[in-house]
């Protein structure tokens, strides 16, 4: 049997995605290989192919148990003889399993990871006749990813004694640093590896930078609407999504929360119901989505920037899968990083906190202490870190089964190990949070991230893309550049975004205050007309352009890059535009409107736009920019070569809008 055939015969379909049949004829070739694809992409299909056309047995490690009965079910179904054996079955029942495989009764059988350190497992898998070894979810045997599984490190070990068969290792989020680890860890020799699937055109991606909650709460309001169509908001809290729920539905959407203390049954119901149609909205915290699988989601707010970009479009990633038109949209304000940064706090604990939770549970005598005695013993980090640093303190054997606790010796903490994985942790915030702010094609920056390869740079989905479209905002004013740049200089890694602002604007904040020095310095003020939240944006754009940069951590300090070293220098130039409104003074060059907006006009160009957004479901910058309506309210308009003539009108927009402006216009 062919590839082809199997694809038709056995699983009933067409044509392959890209990239599996390549896939599919490596490893049949005997090749090793690493396909990352999103999930949904049909992965799994790209390790079954050649399970069933090949010879002998494939093996399947999987660290999703609960994940692992339904493919066993979707193969059995398709009469392909296939198993898993885990923790969920008896020890008669997995003996019984490990006899048929060594018999040759089953094509594919999927395993724990943690199966195969079981001593003496592996040897008797080896009598089965392994001739190929599938690694899924491969990213967990990277500690730079963020789902390292220690268990995933002893699979080296496994595939020696099953006599190296050929590897195939596959993940939905592996960037090219985890890439490279996963080929490492696994000693692939020569994989052909496939990234293919990040790329998804009918998914309009736009990000809302939003100051405060209210103005967050409002922009979410726009966004879902009663009737509006399928949709998941993903929150970074229990009390969040509970609350956001609860506002959706008083706003009339039938909405219901999703999290992971609800009880079992309350989950199943409301993902049910969201299934069924009987739910519009689901407010969850990222425990949703394991197995959902609504191809027609037709938006997915996040309402906060979740901890990295490969989560953030994982979850993104589940609009859309019909193929039509949806809408992603990430709402983020510059606080959004508190929460993650907090999150990554908790998880990695620093030794000396560490240290502080035994020393506490030492002096109570026992570990089984509630938050009440523990809390007065603790300084804020310690407490904030608890579980995480008795979680290490168990680990390292300091707490006895009996209650009492013992020494603790900080080398068995890991701690170097820990410490470089919230480095990584930091880093992927990072890169999360650039995403939020770059002015490029968000598309792009995706693929650029999974790396993904030939992906055009520019698109018609994204919100940079789009409002691109529209007339160039006027740059800014050289000498600005050059002097947020010099103060970026003058202290280039020693302080963060806030205080270089405050110096730039010449303001009298506490730690100008108190460092009496820095008014001295000929930074301080130079940019004395800009508003603080101007300047702010300035740096920012300035990182975005790659002319600053940002260290890792909890408290980011700015640095300049070699691009803003050789702007400065004049050596290289870089033109820098700040959206919105707001005219800054001083060494800036303002926008000038070309023509005045007749208040009226513009409110019923307001109005058409807003409805012509409902009726599209999308943005409405997306139909026009401010500016368009700003400059069709302020000129007369008789017919299409006059609408031709409005900055921000494309022929495209023309075609679409043209008839209808029309109308409104001359009524
Ligand atoms: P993954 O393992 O990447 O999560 P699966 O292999 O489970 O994805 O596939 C997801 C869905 O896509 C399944 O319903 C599968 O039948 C379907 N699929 C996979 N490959 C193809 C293909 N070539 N043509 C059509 N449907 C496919």
């Amino acid at each position: 049997m062919t590839p082809e055939d199997a694809l038709r015969e056995t699983f009933g379909l067409d044509a392959f995605r890209p990239g599996q049949a390549e896939l599919i004829d490596a490893q049949l070739a005997g090749r090793d290989v690493l396909g990352v694809a999103p999930t949904g992409s049909g992965k799994s299909l790209s390790y079954w192919i050649p399970a069933v056309v090949g010879e002998g047995l494939t093996v399947v490690v999987s660290p999703l148990i609960a994940l692992m009965k339904d493919q066993v079910d979707r193969l059995t179904a398709l009469g392909i003889p296939a198993a898993f054996i885990n923790s969920t079955l008896g020890r008669a029942d997995q003996q019984e399993r490990l006899r048929i495989a060594r018999l040759g009764g089953f094509k594919l059988l999927y395993l724990a990871p943690e199966r195969l350190s079981r001593p003496g497992f592996s040897e008797r898998l080896a009598e089965a006749r392994v001739s190929r070894f599938v690694v899924d979810e491969a990213h967990c045997i990277s500690s730079w990813g963020h789902d390292f599984r220690p268990d995933y490190r002893i699979l080296g070990a496994a595939l020696k004694t099953l006599g190296d068969p050929p590897v195939g290792a596959f993940t939905a989020t592996a960037t090219p640093l985890v890439r490279k680890d996963i080929a490492e860890s696994l000693n692939l020799r020569d994989p052909l590896i496939q990234v293919t699937g990040f790329n998804r055109p009918n998914l309009l991606l736009e990000v809302v930078r939003t100051r405060g909650e209210r103005e967050k709460l409002e922009a979410l309001r726009l966004r879902i609407r009663p009737g509006g169509g399928r949709a998941l908001v993903y929150c970074g809290t229990v009390a969040g999504a509970e609350e956001l729920a609860g506002e959706l539905e008083s706003a009339g959407v039938r909405a219901a929360p999703y999290h992971g203390r609800l009880p079992e049954e309350a989950r199943r119901h409301t993902q049910e119901a969201f299934s069924s149609d009987l739910l519009e909205v689901v407010v969850a915290t990222s425990a949703f989505g394991m197995g959902v699988d609504v191809p027609d989601i037709r938006r997915i707010v996040h309402y906060q920037v979740p901890g990295s970009l490969e989560a953030y479009y994982q979850e993104a990633g589940r609009a859309g899968r019909d193929g039509l038109p949806s809408t992603c949209t990430l709402l983020w304000s510059p606080a959004d990083r508190e929460l993650q940064t907090f999150f990554i706090e908790r998880a990695f604990p620093e030794l000396r906190d560490v240290l502080a939770v035994h020393a506490a549970y030492r002096r109570l005598g026992f570990w089984s202490a509630g938050p009440e005695e523990l809390r007065p013993l603790l300084p804020d980090s310690a407490w904030r870190s608890l579980d995480a640093c008795r979680l290490l303190l168990e680990k390292a054997g300091a707490l006895e089964p009996d209650g009492s606790v013992g020494a603790f010796d900080p080398r068995r903490a890991d701690s170097d190990t820990l410490a470089e994985q919230k480095k990584h942790a930091y880093g992927r915030l990072g890169a999360v949070t650039g995403y939020a702010g770059i002015r490029t094609c968000r598309h792009a920056q995706i693929a650029d991230y999974f790396g993904e390869e030939g992906v055009p740079r520019r698109c018609s989905a994204c919100d940079n893309c789009l409002a691109a479209e529209g007339p160039a905002l006027p740059p800014v004013g050289h000498d600005a550049v050059l002097a947020a740049l010099a103060g970026a200089a003058r202290f280039s890694g020693r302080i963060g975004m806030v205080n270089l602002a405050a110096i730039l604007a010449g303001k009298d904040v506490k730690w100008t205050r108190e460092q009496a020095w820095v008014r001295e310095t000929p930074a301080f003020g130079t940019l004395s007309g800009w508003s603080d939240g101007r300047l702010r944006e300035l740096l920012q754009e300035l990182l975005a352009v790659g002319c600053l940069g940002q260290t890792l951590g909890q408290y980011p300090l700015t640095t300049i890059t070699s691009l803003g070293r050789d702007v400065l220098a004049g050596s290289a130039q870089v033109e820098i535009s700040l959206p919105g409104v707001e005219l800054p003074t001083g060494t800036t060059s303002g926008r000038t409107a070309t023509a005045i907006a007749d208040p009226d006009r513009l409110e019923k160009l307001r109005r058409w736009r807003t409805e012509m957004a409902r009726s599209l479901g999308m943005p409405p910058y997306v139909i026009f920019h401010d500016r368009t309506l700003a400059e069709l309210a302020g000129r007369p308009v008789a017919n299409l070569a006059d609408l031709a003539a409005v900055p921000g009108l494309g022929p495209a927009k023309l075609e679409k809008y043209g008839a209808a402006l029309l109308e409104l216009l001359r009524s």
